[in-house]
């Protein structure tokens, strides 16, 4: 089973299929998640979640000069530019965030 960091990277094809957001990260397989990312992507006209700046660029320099201690997280963890982000006591997503981004969120804010 895929983790929650382990996220493909998207396909040129647009997905058939419109979720109703947020959707239940848990209940999907691993193409239903990169589709729900992209779908994200594409309704949050392609701003990062948390940091709110273009996700087809790197996270600004005010989330990348903070400290990561990346013993947490698993190796491979940025080869994903952009991660889909969810609610870890609830199971819903939340949107797409840069793979940066999703490490400040959990090591600093436990998301
Ligand atoms: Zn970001």
């Amino acid at each position: 089973m895929m983790e929650w960091w382990e996220e493909w990277e998207p396909s040129e094809e647009v997905p058939d299929k419109i979720y109703d957001l947020p959707v239940d990260y848990d209940e999907l397989e691993w193409w239903e998640r990169r589709d729900v990312r992209k779908q994200y992507i594409k309704e949050q006209q392609n701003m990062c979640f948390y940091c709110d700046e273009r996700l087809d660029q790197d996270a600004p320099e005010y989330i990348t000069e903070k400290r990561i201690d990346w013993d947490l997280f698993p190796s491979g963890f940025l080869d994903h530019p952009i991660h889909l982000q969810h609610d870890h006591d609830t199971g819903m997503t939340e949107g797409a965030v840069h793979s940066y981004c999703n490490a400040v969120m959990w090591q600093y804010e436990g998301r």
